[in-house]
């Protein structure tokens, strides 16, 4: 038998109770705390409050936005280096679609730099404001 695992002998019925660890008010029938039967519990633990982003979905949003800015400039570097290759060996067609490519993998790069600009600027701002309403809160 492995370290990790576990044998259970004897299972006996709940004593007291699981919020408030006290059993004056716990009935083990019913297994209910009469203290603590109101108190709302989050039906997951994922729960988040409206209003507030789960953190993994900004993350995530980060991630994806940063990867997508990046590839458009890789991108955009490759086919300004065909452009001017096929230019150098003097395939004009070939330079023509590479620049009309390059172009609009630099205009992808520059608009999703953008947007991912006014976004951490926003988050940023959206922080400052946060702390500054809650300092004046916690004055008053
Ligand atoms: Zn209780």
């Amino acid at each position: 038998m492995s370290s990790n695992q576990i044998v259970i002998r004897k299972k006996n019925p709940a004593t007291r109770c699981d919020i408030c660890h006290m059993s004056d008010q716990f009935d083990s029938d019913t297994e209910t705390c009469r203290r603590c039967c109101n108190v709302p519990i989050p039906i997951n633990a994922t729960y988040n409050p409206p209003g507030i982003t789960p953190i993994n979905e900004v993350k995530s949003f980060q991630q994806f936005a940063s990867k997508f800015v990046a590839y458009s400039f890789i991108l955009m570097v490759g086919a300004l280096a065909l452009t001017i290759l096929s230019g150098m060996l003097k395939i004009i067609p070939l330079a023509i679609i590479f620049a009309v490519v390059s172009f609009l993998l630099g205009s992808a790069f520059i608009i999703s730099l953008g947007i991912f600009a006014l976004y951490m600027v926003g988050t940023l701002l959206a922080s400052i404001i946060q702390s500054i309403y809650d300092s004046l809160r916690a004055r008053s």
